[in-house]
């Protein structure tokens, strides 16, 4: 992507330009634990060949059609519509947000509202775009009224579902985007700016995993964007790594 066209998302992210030249820090600085570990300790299983992955279709479309007509939680009761997700699922990305809210409900699509903008602008600015290596889901299928928490029990209910797109994914990298999405994932009730700024590790495949700001809180606390934008640098740089040196992790 050429400079200009990155400033242009840059200021429609709100970030002011001269952000970028903070990126000169080295790759991976972000992922350094506190302690001063090597951000790569344990070894991941690599992807299934493309040939492989192509033969999932199937497995996918069963597994869309069983959220689709899922009843397992009080939430079916009020929805409008399960929503799966969007994109590729050959994607080498996965960006877990946390549950549709009311506009995604009404279109079954998950961040189509204003979060939504903000996240393909976040997207944008790392050369991604929705659709395009980028698989987008939430930890829950259907909408909480009043877009009010996931309570535990919907988890329960709906997060094999997710288990299950990253089973058949095997994304390169999962960015969690909100509180939600990554203490659900990583198993924690830390607080999220402890989980950013450094590579978790996810599940059998030891998936590498990111956490950033959820766009609606971005779009409340604009301060934070720089801090997004931080995080985001530093999830290209990590995929960039995985990408180039994919035996080494
Ligand atoms: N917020 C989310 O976390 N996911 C959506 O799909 C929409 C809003």
């Amino acid at each position: 992507m050429n400079a200009a066209r990155r400033a242009e998302y840059l200021k429609l992210l709100g970030i002011d330009v001269w952000l970028p030249r903070a990126s000169a820090q080295p790759a991976l600085a972000m992922g350094q634990p506190a302690a001063g570990q090597p951000a790569m300790l344990q070894p991941a299983i690599g992807r299934a060949p493309l040939a492989a992955r192509a033969d999932r279709g199937a497995a996918w479309q069963a597994l869309q059609r069983e959220v689709a007509q899922c009843t397992k939680c009080a939430l079916h009761a009020t929805r409008t519509q399960a929503v799966f997700g969007v994109g590729d699922p050959q994607a080498q990305w996965l960006v877990v947000g946390e549950a549709p809210g009311a506009e995604e409900d009404r279109q079954g699509e998950p961040f189509v509202g204003r979060g939504g903008q903000l996240l393909n602008a976040m997207l944008r600015a790392i050369g991604l775009a929705r659709g395009a290596n980028v698989y987008i889901a939430n930890i829950l299928k259907s909408r909480p009224p009043g877009n009010r928490d996931p309570k535990p029990e919907e988890v329960a209910c709906c997060l094999p579902y997710l288990m299950r797109q990253i089973a058949l994914l095997e994304p390169v990298l999962i960015l969690c985007v909100g509180r939600i999405a990554a203490q659900t994932l990583l198993g924690t009730d830390a607080p999220l700016g402890r989980l950013r700024g450094r590579m978790h590790r996810f599940g059998e495949l030891n998936t590498p995993l990111i956490v950033t700001y959820h766009p609606a809180y971005l779009l409340r606390t604009p301060a934070d964007k720089r801090k997004a934008w931080q995080d985001l640098k530093f999830a290209r740089s990590v995929f960039r790594e995985l990408t180039a040196n994919p035996e080494r992790h």
